[in-house]
C-alpha cells in the first residue's frame, strides 16, 4: 500500500510502499478515504526537538482520518464490513487506575497512532475495534477526517458550562475557530476570538456566525470589552494559541472567579504570574486530547443538529500532491487541509 512515512531522521515525509498491516484478534482494518493534516504532523515533518525526541523512525505518520471497515479480527463484534468510520487515535491500556475507572483518555500509557505507532497516512490503517467510531450517513468523510481536532475543540469548549456566558478564545487556528463555533452552538452570549493572523480571523468570521474577531496586533482587547458592554470581563477563556502573550492577556481580561481551559501547547517553559491567578480566584484546567468516548458522542450529535464546521476546511489535495498540502499548512494561510486517498 501507499503510505506517507518519516523514513529518515530529518525534515520531510516520504511516499513509501508499505505492507498492509496484519490484524490481531481485536483489531479492524480501515481503508482510508480522507485524512487531515494536523499541527503535530508539521512538527514531525519539520523534525523539531519534540518530534526527534518522541517519534521512532521509520513510522507511518498521520492520525486524523475517515474510511471504512474492510476486515476484522476474530473477536470483533458490533461492526460490519463497509461501515464508514473515524476513530480515536489514542491507543490505551486497561491496567491504569484511570482506565479502570473509565477515564480512558487519562491513561498515562497512551500511545498515539502516527506518533508512537503506525499511523493513518496510508491506504490502510490497523486500529483496535474499541477505538473505531462509526460515522452516520449525514457526516461526510471529509468531516470524519477532522473529528480528531474538532474533538479537541469540543472537549476544551465544554470544560465549563457556556450557556449565557461571555467567552474569550485566544488563537484562531483550526481548533480555535471550531471551538468558537462550538461555543456559539452551546449558547454562549458573546464569543470573542483573537489572533494576529488576518487570514485566519477572516476565515473564522466566515465559519462562525456572530463572532467578534479581534486582531490583537492592531486592536486593544480592553476596547472590545467596553464595546461589548462587559462590565468586568469574560467569564470563560479557552487558550488555543500556545502563545505566552495570549495567555497573559486572557488572565487580564477575565472576571474575578473566571475559568480557563488550556489546550494550546507553549513551545517551552512558560512563566505564569501566579499571584494574579490567586488574587483573581481563577480556575485553570489543562486539556489533553478528547474524552473517550463522551466527546465523540457529543460532537457527532452537535454536527447532526446544527453545528457546521465544514468551512474550516479550506484546501483539499490528492495524496500525489501531499507536499503542496503541507506547504499550504505551513504558510499560515489555511484552515484545515484534507488529503484524499481514494
Ligand atoms: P495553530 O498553530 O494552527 O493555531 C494557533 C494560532 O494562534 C495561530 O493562528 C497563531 O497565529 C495564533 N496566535 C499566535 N500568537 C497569538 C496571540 N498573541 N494571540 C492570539 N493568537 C495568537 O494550532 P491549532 O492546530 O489550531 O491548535 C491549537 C493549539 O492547541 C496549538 O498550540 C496546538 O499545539 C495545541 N493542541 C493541543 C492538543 C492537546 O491535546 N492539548 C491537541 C491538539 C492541539
Ligand atoms: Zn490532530
Amino acid at each position: 500500500m501507499i503510505a506517507l512515512a518519516k523514513s529518515k531522521p530529518e525534515p520531510g515525509l516520504w511516499k513509501v510502499d508499505a505492507p498492509i498491516p496484519e490484524l490481531g484478534p481485536d483489531d479492524v482494518l480501515i481503508k482510508i478515504n480522507k485524512t487531515g493534516i494536523c499541527g503535530t504532523d508539521i512538527h514531525i515533518w519539520d523534525w523539531d526537538a519534540w518530534a526527534s525526541a518522541t517519534v521512532p523512525v521509520p513510522i507511518i505518520t498521520g492520525h486524523e482520518f475517515a474510511g471504512e471497515v474492510v476486515d476484522m479480527g476474530r473477536n470483533v463484534s458490533g461492526l460490519k464490513l463497509g461501515q464508514r468510520c473515524s476513530g480515536e487515535g489514542h491507543l490505551i491500556g486497561t491496567e491504569s487506575r484511570q482506565s479502570r475507572s473509565g477515564k480512558f483518555h487519562l491513561d498515562p500509557g497512551t500511545r498515539g497512532i502516527g506518533v508512537n505507532v503506525q499511523g493513518a497516512f496510508a491506504q490502510y490503517l490497523r486500529l483496535p475495534a474499541f477505538n473505531v467510531v462509526p460515522l452516520p450517513d449525514d457526516i461526510p468523510d471529509e468531516i470524519g477526517a477532522i473529528l480528531d481536532p474538532l474533538g479537541n475543540a469540543v472537549h476544551t469548549a465544554l470544560s465549563f458550562p457556556l450557556l449565557g456566558e461571555d467567552v474569550l478564545i485566544t488563537g484562531a487556528g483550526p481548533i480555535g475557530i471550531m471551538a468558537a463555533a462550538v461555543a456559539r452552538h452551546a449558547g454562549a452570549r458573546n464569543v470573542v476570538l483573537t489572533d494576529v493572523n488576518t487570514y485566519r480571523l477572516d476565515l473564522a468570521a466566515k465559519v462562525v456566525p456572530n463572532l467578534r474577531c479581534v486582531n490583537v496586533a492592531k486592536e486593544d482587547l480592553h476596547d472590545v470589552v467596553h464595546e461589548l458592554g462587559l462590565k468586568e470581563g469574560f467569564d470563560i477563556g479557552l487558550e488555543m494559541s500556545g502563545n505566552q502573550a495570549a495567555l497573559d492577556q486572557m488572565v487580564e481580561a477575565l472576571v474575578m472567579g473566571g475559568k480557563i481551559a488550556l489546550l494550546g501547547i507553549p513551545p517551552g517553559q512558560s512563566p505564569v504570574d501566579w499571584s494574579r491567578i490567586v488574587f483573581k480566584a481563577i480556575t485553570i484546567k489543562g486539556v489533553y486530547g478528547r474524552e473517550m468516548f463522551e466527546t465523540w458522542y457529543k460532537m457527532i450529535a452537535m454536527l447532526q443538529y446544527g453545528l457546521d464546521v465544514s468551512r474550516v476546511i479550506t484546501h483539499r489535495y490528492d495524496i500525489a500532491d501531499f507536499r503542496e498540502g503541507f506547504e499550504q499548512m505551513k504558510s499560515g494561510r489555511s484552515g484545515k487541509v484534507v488529503l484524499n486517498w481514494t
